[in-house]
């Protein structure tokens, strides 16, 4: 083990606590708070710092073009469904769609899961009102009760020890699926056993077929088939409550640097990116890879700003810039970013999240994106880095393993009506197995020009 538990304060890492942190719950017990950070400050981490640092190389070839981030997971993740079967469907759903990619492409495929701490979300406000009652706004299990009653919505810190042992417990599982039996690269068709019948599915079982005689092909030459029994699999989420993270943050005892022991990932979201702020300011000080998410209205001057702060060293795989512009924006907003970075010569890796910018009211009333907005982000996205001669290097997508009905269109054309069918999330609206399925096949398409 190379980490050390750290109670009490440290300057650097405790700056942040001096600077403004937008979207912090406001916590009824201030004490109470104070004994769950030194409990969790006792624990173990989550993750070790040697597999931080192995991801930052791996995200180092993806800003190279030498592979392609596939990052992927529940807008928020829930204690509720923590449970093996959800769990699996969504490991699932990741490695077909990087078996898609990797066949197609040709192209190594970082797997990441939005899981095991994506449990806090930034809202719009503060509050909700239904039928003329307010109540606080729901900001994640880590935080308060879904439910909408007054005790429900009340934040409890007790909920950020369980946010701790409920992704311990998620991340045992998706080691147990990835490195055992199951993640076994001849195990492609069975994945896919029950979905045939779609047209998604048909397509995934024909490149699944060419998979197995190109196996069997290397079998019969006698060769070693170690590296298709496992797979390598990082978690991450956004670092959004900073006392979470700053509790789990242990210094490494090879180097002495400070490593946010929560995931191998964290990323700055949209609306906590302030270069003034305290999220900056934090990720600024921990060694782990990180990203941030710029929306359209990011400057070239912001981007480069956050880019010098965060990868002052010039480290490549240090910082990912997720983009989330929508599709009608991507192609004016993105070229100034990747410009201004390309020309002042810091290393960013840079992935498309096409979810966050296309989200839409349905005129019955649901939180929705249509399937060809997300892919047409994605097609835009690709078109900028061409003609920039910059990198394409992955795509963050909010996705389940399960087959709800939370994005319009796809082959199953889900419509307004069909929302209504198997409406699941939280949060925000979520690909359904079928539809990541889809869009891997396409986004495998755009990665081989
Ligand atoms: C999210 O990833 O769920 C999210 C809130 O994204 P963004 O910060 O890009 O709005
Ligand atoms: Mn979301």
């Amino acid at each position: 083990m190379t980490t050390t538990s750290e109670p009490g304060t440290d300057a650097g890492l405790d700056h942040f606590r001096t600077l403004v942190a937008l979207q912090q719950p406001t916590w009824p017990d201030e004490a109470a708070l104070g004994a769950v950070r030194d409990r969790l400050a006792a624990s173990a981490p989550l993750v070790v710092p040697a597999a931080a640092d192995t991801l930052r190389s791996r995200l180092a070839a993806a800003g190279r073009g030498e592979a392609f981030l596939l990052q992927g997971g529940d807008c928020a993740e829930t204690f509720a469904e923590a449970n093996a079967d959800r769990i699996r469907n969504k490991i699932r759903t990741i490695l077909q769609m990087a078996v898609i990619l990797t066949h197609g492409a040709s192209m190594p495929v970082v797997k990441m899961g939005r899981m095991a701490g994506q449990y806090a979300k930034p809202r719009s406000s503060d509050t909700e009102t239904r039928d003329g009652v307010t109540l606080p706004a729901y900001r994640g299990d880590m935080i308060n009760g879904h439910a909408f009653t007054p005790e429900a919505r009340v934040p409890d810190p007790e909920r950020l020890v369980q946010a701790y042992q409920i992704s311990a417990a998620t991340w045992n599982v998706v080691r147990a699926f990835t490195t055992g039996g199951f993640a076994d690269l001849r195990q492609v068709h069975e994945w896919n056993r029950g979905f045939m019948r779609n047209p998604a599915y048909a397509r995934y079982e024909r490149t699944a077929s060419e998979i197995d005689r190109a196996i069997r092909f290397m079998d019969a030459c006698g060769a070693d088939f170690d590296a298709l029994r496992t797979v390598e699999f990082f978690v991450s989420h956004e670092a959004l409550v900073l006392d979470y993270e700053r509790a789990l943050t242990r210094r490494d005892t090879r180097t002495g640097d400070a490593y946010d022991t929560s995931a191998h990932f964290l990323w700055i979201g949209e609306r906590t990116r302030q270069l003034d702020g305290a999220h900056v300011d934090f990720l600024s000080r921990v060694a782990n890879p990180i990203g941030v998410k710029l929306g359209p209205t990011t400057t070239p001057d912001v981007a480069l700003e956050l880019a010098r702060r965060l990868n002052p060293d010039g480290v490549e795989g240090r910082l990912t810039f997720i983009t989330r512009m929508g599709a009608g924006n991507v192609r004016d907003a993105l070229p100034p970013l990747v410009e201004a970075v390309a020309r002042a010569g810091v290393p960013v890796t840079w992935v498309t999240d096409p979810m966050h910018g296309n989200t839409i009211t349905s005129a019955s009333g649901y939180k929705t994106r249509r399937f060809d907005d997300v892919l047409d982000e994605v097609r835009g996205f690709f078109e900028v880095h061409r003609a920039a001669g910059t990198v394409p290097g992955g795509l963050h997508v909010e996705l389940t393993g399960d087959d709800v009905t939370e994005v319009l269109g796809g082959s199953e054309e889900i419509d307004d009506a069909g929302l209504a069918l198997r409406y699941e999330t939280l949060v925000d609206p979520r690909l359904n197995h079928q539809q990541s399925l889809e869009m891997a096949f396409q986004v495998a398409e755009m990665l081989r020009r």
